[in-house]
């Protein structure tokens, strides 16, 4: 019976992955042709971890810029995968696996190029949402599954990490960075914009939404501004203009602003 496999992911506590017993399914120690293929719904370990010990030749699906995140990761997550059988996820773009049609879904998640799954066969729909949310900078994304969800769905399957933290508001990462021309606020973001200079923030690299928090943060530093104030009169001598904040200089290439993101998570 042909089957699929909705990622296969590492528990994020997990220290030596290698060690760690892979989940009993034909295919996953050794080939099975009846395994089409295992969907990689979003570039977090806990999705992906246990890729890079299946076989090679194991079709992954997997979204093209979640793909090059694990390929760069690659020289520091000991767990990041490259790929060699890949059918790349686009949003809403069906696709074909023997019985099984396969479509994604992009949402909002602190991963980029994040996935819903729904997947079709013998006249039944299981939905998988992965990991979403609806407070990040691709919120609408949330609103837009709500307002136009795969409908008649027989099974969904729905990530539930916060499940429990019912009294816990989270803010939009639009709420941690503080409005131009205001104090900023005592986030992390607000704090990257406050502090002259360097400043440093910890978090998981893949985090790209708080990354572009920080860089909008830092690009409305008082500093920043003042330079690009200086620079914009004319006539005036470059020497004389004070150097750009460097952190400033180095997110506007990591972090572009999410309007202008490719299609991703
Ligand atoms: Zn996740």
């Amino acid at each position: 019976m042909a089957r699929i496999v909705l990622d296969v992911g590492l528990p994020l506590d997990v220290v030596d992955s290698d060690a760690l017993p892979l989940p009993s399914v034909s295919g996953f120690e050794a080939p099975d042709v009846s395994l089409l293929g295992v969907i990689i719904s979003h570039p977090h370990q806990d999705h992906y971890g246990l890729a890079y010990r299946l076989p090679s030749e194991t079709r992954c699906l997997i979204g093209e810029a979640a793909r090059s995140i694990l390929l760069a990761a690659d020289v520091f997550t000991p767990a990041s995968a490259s790929f060699e059988n890949v059918t790349l996820l686009k949003d809403r773009e069906p696709i074909t696996l023997g019985p099984f049609t396969i479509t994604p879904f992009l949402v909002d998640h602190s991963a980029y190029d994040a996935y819903a799954i729904l997947v079709e066969a013998e006249g039944k729909r299981l939905f998988y949402s992965g990991d979403l949310r609806a407070h990040g900078r691709k919120g609408r994304l949330f609103e837009r599954l709500v307002h136009d969800p795969p409908g008649s769905v027989d099974v969904l399957i729905m990530e539930g990490t916060t499940i429990g933290r019912q009294a816990q508001a989270f803010p939009t990462e639009a709420a941690l960075e503080p409005p131009t021309g205001t104090a900023p606020p005592a986030t992390e973001a607000g704090q990257a914009g406050r502090t002259p200079g360097r400043s440093a923030s910890t978090r998981n690299g893949g985090n790209t939404p708080r990354i572009s928090s920080l860089g909008r943060a830092r690009r409305d530093h008082e500093g920043c501004r003042g330079v690009r104030a200086r620079r914009s009169r004319p006539g005036r001598r470059r020497d004389r203009v004070p150097p750009r904040c460097r952190l400033s200089r180095a997110l506007r290439f990591t972090a572009p602003a999410a309007g202008r993101l490719p299609a991703g998570g």
